[in-house]
């Protein structure tokens, strides 16, 4: 049984600190009260993913709660003249226990390539306690020309590159599903559609390395997700999570997500 994961991708949000201590603060009284996320292999896992200047509030503020914390990329650069960049030894550092790599918006938006993302999960992975979320997803344009088996192929294929079979059974990597096309859209995906994609990438992880690791590995999915759907898509048998993001920037919606999954 895989055990389901929850996790908010707080994007370029909030604008300032104060609102983000205000945010972690709201979300750490509603798990203190009533959630015990790191007690049982049956209740969700949790992740948040807050900008790199709050991520040390955020491990702060969230201790005891068991929300883990994560950073939303990293570099593929251990240390030196790297201007601008993070390690993902000094994630672990400032108490980070999980990475976000390959979001839609870093590929369309920054040019990030499978390549890059493969780097980067690698020297991700060479830091023993820390876990890496792969995001995959296909357009709407590619949706609509039938392509979605292919291009998350594809990207499963080029982000998992070199990756030993060991590293997926041991729960290092999570797959999140994001077609494009739903996020921040509020077109969420159908539990059917959903189901279809998670089916099609356990697919490519059987042919890749073998059907054991593939059916050890935890995808999520991505987009428009709201407290609504995700009882839905979370009963679906391939869905073992949810990766929220508008949603996740109020306490209540992304504690009553929680509750759902
Ligand atoms: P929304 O939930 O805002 O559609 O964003 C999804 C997403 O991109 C999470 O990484």
């Amino acid at each position: 049984p895989r055990r389901p994961i929850v996790a908010g991708n707080w994007k370029l949000n909030p604008s300032t600190r104060a609102e983000a201590i205000t945010l972690l603060k709201l979300l750490a009284a509603n798990f203190l009260n009533n959630r015990n996320t790191n007690q049982s292999a049956d209740t969700p896992e949790t992740v948040i993913f807050p900008p790199l200047p709050y991520l040390s509030d955020a491990v702060e503020i969230l201790e005891g709660t068991g929300i883990q914390v994560g950073a939303q990329d990293v570099g593929p650069n251990e240390k030196g003249a790297f201007t601008g960049e993070v390690a993902p030894s000094m994630l672990v550092s400032a108490g980070c226990s999980y990475v976000l790599l390959g979001h839609s918006e870093r590929r369309t938006l920054f040019g990030e390539t499978d390549e890059e993302i493969n780097a980067k999960l690698h020297k991700s992975l060479e830091q023993p306690s820390l876990k890496v979320i792969l995001c995959v997803g296909e357009t709407l344009q590619e949706y609509e020309n039938g392509l979605l088996e292919s291009v998350v192929d594809s990207q499963i294929r080029k982000g998992l590159d070199g990756v030993d079979p060991a590293v997926l059974m041991n729960d290092r990597v999570i797959i999140a599903y994001e077609p494009v096309w739903a996020i921040g859209t509020g077109l969420v995906a159908t539990p059917a559609q959903a189901q279809h994609a998670h089916v099609a990438i356990r697919n490519s992880l059987a042919n890749m390395y073998d059907t054991e690791v593939a059916g050890s590995v935890r995808i999520q999915y991505g987009g428009s997700v709201t407290a609504d759907s995700t009882e839905e898509l979370m009963g679906e048998n391939d869905v073992d999570g949810a990766l929220v993001g508008g949603a996740s920037l109020n306490a209540d919606s992304f504690t009553r997500i929680y509750d759902g999954a």
